[in-house]
């Protein structure tokens, strides 16, 4: 039986209907897809297998039987769910060594482990600054630093992307006491890598704090060699002795690492605060252990199996090569990144669907990404790489789109 009153005709609940219309007219409406591991970089996708070049899994750890087996111990070892917040009692021992190993491959002091990445910006940022202090963040920085921004009520100054000279300009200009620069360390759209060593010059000039999020340079970036994936902090020596009292490095463990979760690391003074002040970790249950022990023991695959790092650099210089003569051809631009998000913009929502939707039907998966998620006017595909990919799978990609081009100049004919 129904007993709930019926909506009155002026509603705003009627309105939503409307609104989904309009998303869907405006080529903006997102649609969830059911997927399945059918083997490397293969996904069954609503139960078609795909070649995919969507996933954030670089070094191609989520599916590493070694993560597996160290995830299935501790199951057995620890139970499932953790039961309780980190300071009541979900900080598992399983937990403790991995904040431990996570602050030693990173090169700083201490680290601090939490079950997601969105949920450590919107917490740690508001309890860092809040009302009267400033906040300076890049204009391409991800969500979730945003949402942080917002929700700790410092005043915001968004500078140009990469644009150091008006960074420095709004830094000097700000009368706040506390000052705090937020930027993504390798950009998730566009695939560049922000110039650290600078960013930390200005904050020393002007004593702000520094935070930086690595959620796609962890595993990707750093090591001797650029071989252990140990983040950009690592990649610019700014580790160890060379570490600043000033940075603090946000990471996430969902994308190269190949599991879930996040950590912030810097001085124990700041992570101490960061445990005491951040209410997303307070207030939320502490990530399952079995977590924990496949992370740990993704830290060591990325340590010896140092071959995904080369091969990585392989795929990426195929794909260059190979859309080189396209890109000569159509009025598309593959941006200049040397990670493994290789985006290929190109302009219009209509045309980057048009575009994927032609992968898609050659059996290639690769997401077109649109506004507001990125500029208007430059919505792309975002091509992204993993160490799982074959570099016969990068000729496939690069074949379907030469003849996606062909077809659809013949169509302007
Ligand atoms: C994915 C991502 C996050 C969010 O991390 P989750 O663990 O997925 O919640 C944060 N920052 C950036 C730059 C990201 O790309």
């Amino acid at each position: 039986m129904n007993t709930s009153a019926p909506l009155p005709a002026s509603s705003w609940l009627h309105e939503l209907q409307d609104r989904l219309a309009d998303l869907k007219d405006q080529h903006l409406l997102r649609v969830r897809r059911t997927v399945a591991p059918a083997g490397g970089p293969l996904l069954q996708v609503d139960g078609q297998p795909m070649l995919a070049f969507c996933s954030n899994d670089y070094l191609g750890l989520a599916t590493h039987p070694a993560l597996a087996a160290a995830a299935s111990e501790a199951a057995h070892a620890y139970g499932l769910g953790s039961g309780g917040s980190p300071l009541v009692s979900g900080h598992s021992t399983a937990n403790a060594l991995l904040e431990h190993d996570l602050a030693r491959f990173v090169g700083l002091p201490r680290a601090l482990y939490f079950y997601a990445g969105y949920a450590t910006n919107v917490g740690i940022v508001p309890a860092l600054v809040g009302a009267g202090d400033a906040l300076f963040s890049d204009a391409l920085n991800h969500a979730c630093l945003i949402d942080g921004a917002r929700l700790s009520r410092a005043t915001i100054h968004r500078y140009p992307h990469a644009d150091l000279a008006a960074l420095e300009a709004a830094l000097a200009s700000s009368p706040a006491r506390r000052k705090l620069v937020v930027t993504d360390a390798v950009f998730s759209m566009d695939g560049d890598v922000a110039d650290v060593p600078a960013l930390l010059a200005l904050c020393e000039r002007y004593d702000a704090l520094l935070l930086i999020d690595d959620a796609h340079g962890f595993g990707v970036l750093g090591g001797p060699n650029g071989q252990e994936g140990r983040g950009t902090l690592a990649h610019y020596g700014l580790t160890g002795d060379n570490a600043s009292p000033r940075i603090l490095y946000m990471a996430t463990l969902g994308k190269a690492a190949g599991v879930a979760g996040a950590f912030v690391a810097g001085s124990d003074a700041l992570v101490e605060w960061l445990l005491q002040k951040t209410r997303s970790y307070i207030f939320a249950t502490a990530a399952p252990a079995l977590l924990a022990k496949s992370l740990q023991a993704s830290l060591q695959v990325m340590q010896t199996e140092t071959w995904r790092y080369n091969h990585l650099q392989q795929l990426i210089a195929r794909l260059k090569a190979g859309l080189a003569p396209l890109l000569l051809r159509k009025p598309w631009q593959l941006l200049p990144s040397s990670t493994p998000i290789q985006p290929l913009v190109i302009g219009s929502n209509a045309a980057a669907l048009d575009a994927m939707e032609a992968l898609r039907s050659r059996g290639l998966w690769v997401p077109a990404i649109r506004p507001p998620t990125v500029p208007e006017g430059t919505a792309r595909l975002r091509i992204a790489l993993s160490a799982a990919h074959t570099l016969l799978d990068i000729d496939r990609l690069v074949q379907a789109l030469a003849e996606h081009a062909a077809s659809s100049t013949e169509q302007q004919h």
